[in-house]
């Protein structure tokens, strides 16, 4: 997929010039002006076409012919059209694609059409402004729009879903700004970007598309003070977004988890982003007296007001709807939730499989057993954005241990929520007026079930000693029952998807109606006993009424019995067999019949209007209760897994530590559930002497399982979820960052090992006081000895940052590393266990103190249906390799003085750098301060002893 879609903004006119194309050419001409970064279907007669490059794109992504218009002319016009009535079909492919769609009618009849037909663009379509369901995923669908500073370091965004009416929005500044904006939007996953036009905009685009690890990796880290003094935005309110330079260009991009996941780039006029201009909008739209009155200090956040007013500009410029059911824009800092870039959230599997295992093999997988729509996208969110506020996760973590301990309570309100539609989304369509009978019938269901809960919850007695979460969310349930009544009493049961063509009304809603329609039904029963009546009178058998729409009804009489027909018969058509005739009374009949039920029709769509009108001024407090029915799905949900997975509730500590009990990986173990078992292990990490775990063991051991698993167990305790373990107590940790596995962007240009030394220097660059590091197998994909130098630095960097709190797990086959242990006191050596019996390899998946000193690597290949040849041919090597012999006849491999890793790395480390880690070392601090002058022997040696206790 292209970086950004865009389609011919210029498309060429035919040579012939302008002045010579015909008028409907012109017509479209001047409609592809208007929008010239859109696909522009043109209705013709009974197809949407495009012409030109609109023509070979549609034609290449939607696989159809691509003919030409004036094919015999020196310049034929290329063109692909798709069918009027296959139009939803095909829109809901290119708008997946990331185009955005102009939808061109015609706007009269052409039958009733003097010349040429007028035309006009109805609906202009985009992939994050689509409300209809059927272009829609599950997920949010976010439109998100980027305001920068003019020297592009801080940052607006806003974040709209238009399918549920959800509106965030917060500024970014500071060291970190470029690469927290690149992590968020990999959280919000938006499907299009909006950002201003001309250079204003150019940043922004190569942010979103292209971004530069490196040079994030270049930007100073929060500790060190910005080089230019940058003060952030606050105490600059009269800083506009403006054109951000463009200087230190952004060349290479960070590695994507997938290059598909680009959204669509759109843009908007600068004018939008002006603060003043954006503000104004932002009143109008929510009727308050300024932007203070939304929770937006104007000073503190000029930016996120510049974002949200221009993504409100932009959805206006797109739709002439009703925008009533966005909600007021909730303004939110990043630090407000753990940190996820999206290699972490690709590598952990969160939501989506790494290795096409579908996505049932990620936590949202299986954490997913919600029952609505709104609660599955609601529990995706929350294990992309895990909280660090240890407040707000205990109220999520009491409120689920509270359903979970009240099974019953939990059953009723699991099944009181499966089966209500998706609320969220069905408002969001009322508040954009374009809903129909079976939303409003979906409502009035949901709201029925509201009720059911409401009075459940009632039976349990005083609300406020539910936990707090539950609570709050109990009293933002509103069961409307007067409009509950309303919709009842107004709406038929199984109303159909157009709103135009009757069937929506019940009868005793409105007398008027009533009456239309029983004059509609007198009619058709007054015509069907005509024709018993005329054949009775004219003797003919065979004479029937019929109806068809250019005459209406008529009676038709076969040839045969022509001589028959009476004098008041008027002839209209004549057929092959038959004739076709009307009567002065019939015509009379039908008009009145036809009268009644157009009228009937119009009425009823009118008062389906007024309904969903009046539905839509209590959206306010309707949507609450949408989000509340999410809430109490996801923590019932929780609730429910916890129970059946066997989960803990994990304790929750400021920072520091993590100490987990028989610990298991979410996922993996419900995939071996029914095989071998998974073996719990447990993890503990803290300030002290576990900072940076090293883990060793023979492929295929468990390695990358128990890195992931302990960062997810982290995850899912701030989520507010039970985690797979005995017990876990987890400190806080505001960040995760992973290199794990081969990830090659070579799409992008990026070798594996380039990608790997990408993702390391961004984590280097941006690791946290408060982080959790997992590294896998860094230093693979290069030579043996750069590797291992370039693991060996990286852990004893990670050590040295250990000093201020981050914790690194770092799985190794070099296992020359764990002689780190030795030197630096915060390095604990941890292995994956194996036993060998006989020819065959076990795995115990036990982790436990201590290192390796062999991978099996061979004996995996071995396992995994290597020629038997090639095994035991590498066996030999290998043993020759660790005698340090030069093995027989091998030119190929290294020269003859090859030893084992272990010794030669120690060793050469050794001798070149004996000191190591020893400068910084406390033992050092204590030597320092000694008088050797001023002590006893017997103090000596006491010291002595405790220097030599600090060196373990
Ligand atoms: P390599 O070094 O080759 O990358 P590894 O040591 O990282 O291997 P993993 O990928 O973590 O090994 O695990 C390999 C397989 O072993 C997993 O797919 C899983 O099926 C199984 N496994 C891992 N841990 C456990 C466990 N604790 N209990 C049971 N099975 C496990």
């Amino acid at each position: 997929m292209p970086r950004a879609k865009q389609t011919s903004a210029n498309p060429k006119p035919p040579r012939k010039g302008r002045g010579t194309a015909t008028p409907m050419m012109r017509q479209y001409m001047a409609m592809k002006r208007a929008h010239p970064d859109a696909l522009l279907l043109f209705r013709m007669g009974d197809f949407y076409e495009t012409f030109f490059d609109d023509a070979k794109v549609l034609a290449r992504e939607l696989d159809l012919v691509l003919t030409a218009r004036d094919r015999k002319s020196d310049n034929p016009v290329p063109l692909a059209g798709i069918p009027h009535h296959a139009l939803e079909g095909y829109l809901a492919r290119l708008v997946r694609k990331g185009y955005r769609v102009a939808i061109c009618d015609q706007v009269e009849d052409p039958k009733q059409a003097r010349g040429l037909v007028k035309r006009a663009i109805t609906r202009v379509v985009s992939p994050g402004t689509v409300v209809e369901e059927s272009l829609l995923s599950a997920a949010n669908n976010f439109l998100v729009t980027l305001a920068s500073d003019r020297e592009g370091e801080a940052f607006g965004l806003a974040a709209l879903d238009l399918s549920t009416g959800e509106f965030l929005a917060t500024q970014l500044e500071g060291g970190r700004a470029r690469e927290r904006l690149h992590s968020e939007l990999g959280r919000l996953r938006p499907t299009e970007v909006v950002i201003p036009e001309g250079r204003a905009g150019e940043l922004l685009e190569r942010l979103v598309t292209r971004f530069d690890t490196t040079e994030v990796a270049a930007l100073p880290s929060e500790d060190e003070p910005a080089e230019d003094g940058d003060e952030g935005v606050a105490g600059e309110p009269a800083r506009q977004p403006a054109g951000g330079s463009t200087e230190g260009a952004i060349e290479a991009p960070l590695p994507r988890p997938n290059a598909t996941g680009v959204p669509t780039i759109s843009r908007q006029s600068e004018r939008d982003f002006f603060i003043p201009e954006a503000s104004r909008r932002l009143q109008e739209q929510f009727g308050v007296g300024s932007v203070e009155g939304l929770g937006f200090e104007i000073n503190s956040r000029p930016l996120a007001v510049s974002a949200a007013g221009a993504a409100l500009a932009y959805v206006l410029s797109m739709q002439d709807s009703e925008l009533g059911h966005i909600e007021r824009p909730r303004p939110y800092d990043l630090t407000d939730h753990m940190v996820l870039d999206s290699v972490t959230q690709r590598n952990l599997e969160l939501v989506e499989g790494l290795r096409g295992g579908g996505r049932q093999q990620t936590l949202l997988g299986v954490l997913n057993r919600t029952v609505t729509a709104g609660g599955a996208r609601l529990l995706r969110q929350w294990i992309l954005a895990p909280l660090v506020d240890r407040q707000a996760i205990e109220e999520r973590l009491e409120a689920v241990s509270h359903l979970l301990d009240e099974l019953g309570l939990r059953g009723e309100l699991r099944q009181s929520l499966s089966g209500i539609a998706d609320l969220e989304r069905v408002l969001s369509r009322i508040g954009h007026g374009s809903a129909n009978g079976r939303d409003l019938v979906a409502l009035a269901t949901g709201l029925e079930r509201v009720a059911r809960l409401k009075g459940r919850f009632a039976e349990l007695g005083d609300p406020k000693a539910l936990p707090t979460l539950l609570a709050s969310s109990v009293e933002a349930l509103d069961e409307h029952p007067e409009l509950v009544e309303r919709l009842n009493s107004a709406l038929e049961e199984d109303p159909p998807t157009t709103i135009t063509e009757g069937h929506l009304i019940r009868r005793g809603y409105s007398k008027e109606l009533d009456e239309l329609k029983t004059m509609a039904r007198s009619g058709k029963e007054w015509i069907a006993a005509l024709e018993r009546s005329e054949r009775q009178r004219t003797g003919i058998k065979s004479l029937k009424v019929g109806y068809n729409r250019v005459f209406g009804y008529y009676l038709e009489v076969t040839k045969k019995w022509s001589r028959r027909v009476p004098e008041d018969y008027h002839r209209k058509q004549t057929l092959t067999n038959a004739e076709r005739y009307v009567t002065p009374e019939l015509k009379e009949k039908e008009s009145a019949l036809l009268n009644a039920e157009e009228k009937a029709k119009s009425l009823e769509h009118e008062l389906f209007c007024q309904l969903r009108d009046d539905v839509a001024r209590e959206l306010e407090s309707l949507q609450s209760t949408a989000r509340a029915l999410s809430l109490l799905d996801v923590l019932a949900d929780l609730a429910q897994v916890a129970q059946d997975n066997d989960y803990c509730r994990p304790t929750i500590a400021k920072a520091g530590r993590i100490v987990i009990k028989e610990g298991r990986h979410p996922v993996v173990e419900r995939v071996l559930a029914e095989k071998a078992g998974f073996v719990p292990n447990p993890c503990r990490m803290d300030d002290l002497a576990h900072q940076l775990l090293l883990i060793t063991g023979p492929n295929m051991g468990g390695k990358s399982t128990f890195m992931r698993q302990v960062a997810l167990t982290v995850l899912m305790a701030q989520m507010g979820s039970y985690v797979p373990a005995a017990s876990a107590e987890v400190g806080l940790v505001d960040r995760i960052f992973t290199r794990v596995g081969a990830s090659d962007d070579l799409a992008a240009g990026q070798s594996t090992f380039m990608v790997e030394m990408l993702e390391l220097a961004h984590i280097l660059a941006n690791a946290t006081p408060g982080s959790l590091v997992l590294l896998d197998e860094i230093g693979r994909g290069t030579a043996t000895y750069d590797g291992l130098a370039l693991a060996w630095a990286v852990a004893e960097h990670l050590h040295g940052l250990a000093g201020k709190g981050v914790k690194t797990l770092f799985a190794t086959h070099y296992h020359a590393l764990t002689d780190l242990s030795r030197f630096l006191p915060r390095v604990k050596n941890l292995q994956v266990t194996a036993k060998e019996e006989g020819d065959r390899l076990i795995f115990l998946h036990q982790v436990t103190p201590g290192s390796a000193d062999r991978s099996f690597g061979i004996q995996v290949g071995r396992l995994a249906g290597l020629p038997p040849l090639v095994v035991e041919r590498a066996q030999k090597v290998l043993e020759r390799l660790e005698t340090q012999e030069r093995p027989p006849d091998t030119s190929e491999l290294p020269a003859g003085k090859a030893p084992t890793q272990t010794v030669l790395f120690s060793e050469t480390m050794a001798a070149s750098n004996p000191v190591i880690e020893y400068r910084d070392h406390p033992a050092l601090d204590s030597l320092q301060e000694l008088d050797p002058l001023n002590m006893t022997p017997m103090e000596a040696l006491e010291v002595l002893w405790k220097l030599k206790k600090q060196l373990r």
